[in-house]
Parts: C-alpha cells; structure tokens; sequence
C-alpha cells in the first residue's frame, strides 16, 4: 500500500480517503519515524502548501498560516509589532536549523506541555482554525499530545487580535539552545495610567497541557506594580502550577522557577515605570 501522499493545495484534502498523519517541518515526526513510532502510519505531507505558509495582517486581526516557520516569526517584524510573547518564544526555541522547518501549526498539533509557541498564543487570546471549525486555543488541548483534531482535520491558520497589549515569554531549560522547557511562562497585559489591565497569564510544562493561571490573573488585575505586588504574584503562580517529577526537572523546582520567571518578566516592567 502507498504510505506516502503529497498535497499542494487546502482543496486537495476531500480527496484523501485514508486516514493520514500530515507532515509539516518534520521536526517532531522524523525523530519518532527513526524509532520506529510510526511505522504503520499512512504520511500526507503538507509542506508545499503555498497559502499557508503566509501571515495576512487583516483590520483587527493578524491571521497566521499553520506552515509558518518560527524563523519566518522572528523574520517578520509583524509578530514583534502584534505578538511578541510568540516573537520572544521563537528566538529561544530550538536551533535554527529546527526553527527554520518547525511550524506554528506542528507545535500546536503536537501538543506538548512544554511546546514553546502555546503559552504565548493563550495569553495572545488566539483561535485555531482548521478544515472544519474554528476554537479557542483554551478548548483546544485535552491533554498530553492530545487535541481535540479529529482524524484528517487539519489547523490552517492561527488567528490573533490585533490588541494593543504588551506581551512577553521566558522559559527554563536545561540549557541556552536546543533546550525543552522546564517552565515557561507567558503574560500578556494593557498599562493603563500605571495599572494592569485585562492580563492574561499562561504557564508551560507545568501541567498536562498549558495553563492559565487564573488566580494570578485576578490578583494582578487592576494593580500598580510595585516590588511586594510582583513577589506575590509570584507566591500565587507557584502554587497555580500542577507540575510532576520527570527526567527533566522535580515539580518542587518547577513550582518555585515559574514563581521566579513571572517575577523577572514584571520587574522587567518595573523598570520601565519607575
Ligand atoms: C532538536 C529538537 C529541538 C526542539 N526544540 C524545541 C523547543 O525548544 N521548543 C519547542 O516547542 N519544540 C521543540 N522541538 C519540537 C518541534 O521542533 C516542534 O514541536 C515543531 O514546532 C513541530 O513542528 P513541525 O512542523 O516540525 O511538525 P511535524 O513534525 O511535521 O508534525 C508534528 C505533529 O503535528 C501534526 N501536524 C503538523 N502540522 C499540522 C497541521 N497543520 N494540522 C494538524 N496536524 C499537524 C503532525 O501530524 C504531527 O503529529 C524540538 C525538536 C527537535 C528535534
């Protein structure tokens, strides 16, 4: 039986008949085809599809094509302008050589805890559409390489507003490049005469899938930042994160680090304020 098909275009998928697995950068898939993971899976590559490789800067949003590489996301000064949590997420994912075949919509569908895109697109409030719906990427992840994609569903696009919000990403790993993360944290806020507003907080490898830290949104909204402000918000996230033992890290490490990565990103705002 063929095992391989190749498709160019969005209106070539009512013609796949077999269930497939779609082949984007590769990058997640070739390690595990190495090992032997996925040898009876029938490939649908996707890479040549032109239309979504394109970011399309529309009135209120910025609409992303799922074959968007993290390179293309550093490259174009779009993501910096509207999304810089997703901007910041790329300069420390991978290698460039990962980066420049990894896609937005690889990341997504991979679905890892630690999948270094997804903090920053729920705090960045994004949609994911695909062949058949669109959702909120809050109702996308079921758990651990889990979606809610059904079989042949593909993601075509990320959608993101166009707000006027500041945003930022930092993760730990166990080193500078090429690095999984530990913990990662995302946060996205409006400064309005000095106060937080409408923040939005989302925690990465703590957890089954991403989280939102809700209390500590809450706690933060509507608050001046100041130095005992910042602590507690960190005190909040910490005891927010689900996290577990694994080879990477112990949950009682990775509770205490996302403490300290939301600490860092607002004192890094404080400086500013002050
Ligand atoms: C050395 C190395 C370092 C890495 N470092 C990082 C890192 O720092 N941070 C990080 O987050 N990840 C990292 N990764 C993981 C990987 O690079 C990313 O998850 C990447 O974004 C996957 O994208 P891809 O296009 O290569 O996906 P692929 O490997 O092509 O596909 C991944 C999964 O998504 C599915 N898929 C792909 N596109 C779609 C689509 N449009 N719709 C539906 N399903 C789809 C595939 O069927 C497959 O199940 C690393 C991987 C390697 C090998």
């Amino acid at each position: 039986m063929e095992k391989f098909i190749k498709i160019s275009k969005l209106a070539d998928l009512k013609k796949i008949k077999n269930p497939v697995k779609f082949l984007a950068g590769g990058t997640d898939i070739y390690p595990l085809l190495k090992d032997g993971f996925l040898e009876n899976e029938f490939f649908c590559d996707i890479s040549g599809i032109k239309e979504l490789k394109e970011t399309k800067i529309k009135k209120d949003v910025l609409e992303i094509g799922a074959l968007v590489t993290f390179s293309d996301v550093i490259e174009n000064p779009v993501f910096k302008k509207y999304a810089n949590a997703l901007y910041e997420s790329a300069l420390v994912m991978g290698s460039p050589q990962i980066r420049n075949r990894a896609t937005l919509g690889g990341n997504i569908a991979n679905a890892s805890p630690s999948g270094d895109s997804i903090p920053p697109l729920f705090v960045l409030k994004a949609k994911i559409k695909t062949n058949l719906r669109t959702v909120d990427i809050d109702r996308f992840f079921m758990g651990p390489k889990k979606t809610i994609l059904k079989k042949n569903e593909l993601i075509t696009r990320i959608i993101i507003p166009k707000e006027q919000k500041e945003s930022y990403f930092m993760k730990v790993g166990p080193r500078k490049a090429l690095a999984i993360s530990k913990v990662s944290v995302a946060m996205a806020f409006k400064m309005q005469k000095g106060v937080l507003k409408d923040v939005r907080v989302a925690l990465g490898a703590v957890g089954p899938t991403v989280l939102r830290a809700k209390k500590t949104e809450d706690f933060l909204e509507g608050k001046h930042l100041s130095d005992r402000i910042i602590k507690k918000a960190g005190e909040i996230v910490s005891s927010e994160a689900m996290p577990i033992d694994d080879f990477r890290s112990l949950a009682v490490y990775r509770r205490k680090v996302a403490g300290s990565i939301l600490e860092k990103i607002l004192e890094g705002r404080l400086k500013w304020v002050r």
